[in-house]
């Protein structure tokens, strides 16, 4: 019994210690990065941003995190493990009269050969083989899951891109190889940590048959043991998301808490789903949630609460129903009783500066509220989100969020800290990995330390995707 409190408390001080290293910056550094801020480019700017270390990533969904060249090339090679997909690519009327089409007409929705193969023959002329398109066909396929016209927005996102994407991200082989590109991709970036939103429900074999959670499970550890993603150091934890508006979300988060309880890297349970659909409302999960309280000791919940324009209380009754994390939170700023609850409190808002003005929750990002939660002391990490269907990276939002806030290097280092400190790790985990943060941000300020901050010039060190070329005048210099 006193090993165990010596342990406890000793955990405690190795957390506490860490948790300074990792905040504090090196003598110096804050200036050096003010002078450097005020003098570099955007591209000076986006290379040292794509270089800094920068802990996790706590609010992303995996279906959305896939750049759309890689939803390409995953469709129509090994991953697929043979299954082939077909694509919408006309609108016919071939559905009886006073029968509705089993399909919603929606150009570019895709579809496994066995929900072709039950097609009668007047559909099946609408859909054309993934493989056989043309190149301005397969471009368009492309540009039909991400968000890069002016004229699309959040309806376009919440009602056509998943739906779209169809019976590929119910193959667990084609999400896992995803996972895989994803881990790697942020790897690069300097992140150490994610905790990805991956469902384990709802897939399906090359046959249509139904697969368990258990076996969908086993399907992505067994991916995530090769070499090339074990070889990241990248530490994963996910949570088990549910759709919160469907007649049966009890039911699903009922299983949700079940997944948690018995697949060890499964470590949360969230509920997604666009918030001005008032049928998934955050009180009418209290009994519910309450019940499986009384049942399951282990699971944490991060739910999305807040991503409206109108003000309410859903980030008040997100934390009622036990959530440690928001999703977004984006309009706590209108509910001030709740705002100011979190000041220095024990709760993190995940923040997501290009979902929010992509899904029109804000026309420029200086009507969001992130700098007043940050410098409030809300406690706030960035994250990504659906960053594929953006086509953007964690750098993207580290960027954006020091150009339109002028973020200083103690708040970035702020911002990493909390993307650790926050995250479903025990704190035996999270000691080590900030321990580790704090070692390689340090080597990092000493690296740049040494450097006329006025002189850096462009590295040319970071992809810059989609996102940030249409927003922000740095692609040309590649
Ligand atoms: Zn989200």
């Amino acid at each position: 019994m006193v090993r165990c409190w010596i342990r406890i408390c000793l955990r405690s001080v190795l957390l506490g210690w860490a948790l300074s290293q990792t905040v504090q910056a090196s003598e110096g550094f804050s200036q050096w990065f003010d002078t450097f801020k005020a003098s570099a480019t955007d591209a000076e700017l986006h290379d040292f941003l794509y270089g800094m270390p920068k802990g996790g990533d706590l609010h992303q969904h995996l279906s959305g995190s896939i750049f759309s060249e890689w939803w390409w090339a995953l469709a129509l090679g090994p991953p697929a493990q043979g299954e082939v997909f077909y694509t919408r690519l006309q609108f016919g009327n071939c559905a009886p009269i006073g029968r509705a089409s089993e399909h919603e007409q929606l150009l570019f929705q895709t579809i496994s050969q066995y929900r072709y193969d039950q097609l009668a023959a007047c559909e099946r002329g609408l859909f054309t083989e993934l493989s056989q398109l043309k190149p301005a066909e397969q471009q368009a396929w492309m540009n039909s899951v991400r968000l890069d016209q002016p004229s699309e927005g959040r309806d376009e996102f919440f009602e056509t891109h998943w739906q779209r994407l169809g019976d590929v991200i119910a193959n667990p082989w084609i999400m896992a190889e995803a996972l895989a590109l994803h881990i790697k991709a942020f790897a690069d970036e300097g992140l150490v940590y994610l905790e990805p939103q991956i469902t384990l429900m709802g897939y399906r074999d090359q046959t249509g048959r139904a697969l368990s959670p258990g076996d969908v499970a086993s399907i992505f550890r067994a991916r995530l043991k090769q070499p090339d993603v074990v070889d990241t150091g990248v530490t994963l934890r996910f949570q088990q998301s549910i759709l919160r508006f469907l007649p049966n979300a009890e039911a699903q988060l009922k299983q949700a808490y079940r997944i948690v309880s018995e697949e060890p890297e499964w470590v949360a349970v969230n509920m997604v789903g666009r918030e001005d659909d008032d049928r998934g409302h955050p009180l009418r999960f209290l009994e519910t949630i309450r019940g499986l309280r009384q049942q399951y000791p282990n699971v944490r919940l991060s739910i999305h609460a807040g991503e409206v324009d109108e003000p309410n209380y859903h980030v008040r009754d997100t934390l009622l129903l036990g959530a440690d994390r928001i999703g977004h939170g984006f309009n706590l700023i209108s509910d001030p009783q709740t705002l100011v609850q979190m000041r220095h409190g024990p709760y993190l808002i995940e923040i997501n500066l290009i979902s929010n003005l992509l899904l029109e929750y804000v026309s420029e990002l200086s009507q969001h509220p992130f700098p007043e939660y940050l410098r409030l002391g809300v406690p706030v990490a960035l994250a990504t989100d659906d960053r594929g269907m953006w086509d953007s990276t964690m750098t993207d939002e580290y960027f954006v969020a020091v150009k339109s806030f002028n973020l200083s290097w103690d708040e970035l280092r702020l911002l990493i800290k909390n993307s650790i400190q926050y995250s479903f790790l025990t704190s035996e985990s999270k000691s080590g990995l900030l321990n580790a943060l704090g070692a390689r941000l340090m080597a990092f300020e000493k690296h740049w330390q040494t450097q006329d901050p006025t002189q850096i010039g462009v590295l040319k060190s970071g992809p810059k995707r989609g996102f940030i070329c249409r927003n922000y005048d740095l692609c040309e210099r590649q």
